[in-house]
């Protein structure tokens, strides 16, 4: 019987040692080729992260060396496919210098010449639409060591600070409309503009989340917001559903009990795979017992979820002003990037990318400078009213004083004094103006009674 030929070695000759161990070899190489079908780079503040799209769960080794410093990323049986060639790959110089590749015998090898020391992590992704299998290896900047200073507190009369969140980014687009309008691309856009027009607000200070074409975890965007003590975190997306039909802006909420609508739930469920497809490799990504975090999550949670219903219904009020609203109030769904139980959060879905004529709108910078006044000009009037402790805007409401503001593109008088509260009259009075020009830059004193 076969069996007993194989397994009896008397009866083996060298010519069928060879075959079978050609047999072997032949055998060991199909599980293990893997064809190499794509390789990109995304540059993040922290680490350089480099994905290679391939056919099957690589199998590899990953090396640092030194003198000249570079990273060796060996996958085994590995072959390239059509196209796949690393040297074309666009990279900043930043940190890596250049990246090539070459086919041995039992492995592909990749070299990352680095300008200097890098720590390397590594994972590989399973296929996750529209992505195939894939592996990532991310370059970590050594991190200085922490330093035993305390902890300063809070200065008097600081300011406020929202954290701005641009949805997505690096791998995961978003979602794509028609022309190739992305999600990632329009958002940051819109992210930066928010964050501009808050920061010149009397008190607020707004921090971006996600500052490239990078991706970061959805626990990652809250501890990032955590780590600049936000009062406030702020998710910006403008989002795709099946019906292209469907248009306008819409702000959402945290629930742990359901979603409001059916589209609610269908958003929450595509925002909550992005942690999938962006490529978050260990999934457990939290060191907290997962018991005791619901629990410190549950107990935190309802004084903050009020807050943020309040806060989003401002901002909806002021989106409302500008652009088609798709629901005319709060809506709830389990968003995880919401899950951040110290600090009232929303996400704001700008519109729908799956419409035609909203995707374009999106991504006109006219359209992005209206939606971005509008959410800052609503983040502003919601904190003037809800001041936290200690902040300036919280001694201004007690006694009120003057207050400077400082003149952005795109302001008028009247637009500064309904913002504030006054006329234009009084505005004008206060600041000794005869006319009613006034020029980016210039500041003007807002009364404070
Ligand atoms: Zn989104």
């Amino acid at each position: 019987m076969w069996w007993l030929f194989l397994t009896n070695p008397r009866r083996v000759t060298p010519i069928s040692k060879w075959l079978v161990g050609a047999l072997c070899y032949l055998l060991a190489w199909s599980v293990w080729a893997t064809v190499l079908q794509g390789v990109r780079v995304h540059e993040a503040p922290d680490s350089t992260r480099i994905v290679f799209d391939t056919d099957g769960a690589a199998q590899y080794t990953v090396n640092v060396l030194e003198n000249p410093h570079r990273v060796y990323v060996d996958l085994k049986g590995a072959t390239p496919g059509v196209g796949f060639d690393p040297q074309s790959v666009i990279i900043n110089g930043q940190r890596i210098q250049n990246l090539r590749g070459a086919k041995h015998a039992e492995y592909y090898r990749l070299v990352i010449e680095t300008n200097g020391f890098l720590q390397p992590k590594s994972f590989t992704l399973t296929p996750t639409k529209p992505y195939g299998h894939r592996l990532v290896i991310d370059l970590y900047e050594p991190q200085p060591a922490k330093s035993l200073a305390p902890v300063q507190p809070a200065s008097k009369n600081r300011d406020v600070v929202i954290a701005i969140d641009a949805g997505h980014g690096g791998d995961d687009p978003g979602a794509i409309g028609p022309k190739k309008v992305y999600e990632k691309k329009v958002v940051l856009q819109i992210a930066r503009k928010v964050e501009k027009y808050v920061s010149a607000a009397p008190g607020l200070r707004g921090e971006l989340i996600r500052t490239g074409d990078y991706y970061l975890s959805l626990e990652k965007r809250t501890e990032l917001a955590r780590k600049k003590r936000a009062d406030l975190f702020v998710s910006i997306h403008a989002d795709a559903f099946k019906q292209s039909t469907v248009t306008g802006a819409s702000v959402y909420t945290l629930s742990d009990h359901g979603a409001t609508s059916e589209t609610a739930a269908w958003l929450a469920e595509r925002e909550n795979r992005a942690d999938l497809l962006g490529g978050v490799g260990d999934v457990s990504l939290t060191d907290k017992d997962p018991v005791l975090a619901q629990v410190l999550l549950d107990l935190s949670m309802d004084g903050n979820r009020l807050q943020s219903i309040s806060a989003g219904e401002v901002v909806l009020a002021n989106l409302g002003r500008i652009t088609k609203l798709h629901k005319r109030r709060v809506e709830q769904a389990a968003f995880i990037v919401l899950r951040s139980p110290d600090m009232p959060s929303m996400l704001i879905e700008t519109g729908f990318i799956s419409n035609p004529s909203e995707a374009k709108r999106l991504s006109q910078a006219e359209h992005q400078d209206k939606l971005a006044r509008a959410i800052a000009q609503g983040i502003e009037q919601y904190m003037r009213e809800n001041p936290p402790p200690g902040s300036l805007l919280a001694a201004l409401r007690a006694s009120p004083v003057d207050v400077q503001y400082t003149i952005v593109r795109g302001d008028t008088l009247s637009s500064i004094a309904q913002r504030y509260g006054i006329s234009s009259k009084q505005l004008k009075q206060k600041n000794s103006l005869r006319s009613d020009r006034i020029k980016v830059g210039q500041k003007l004193m807002i009364p404070g009674a």
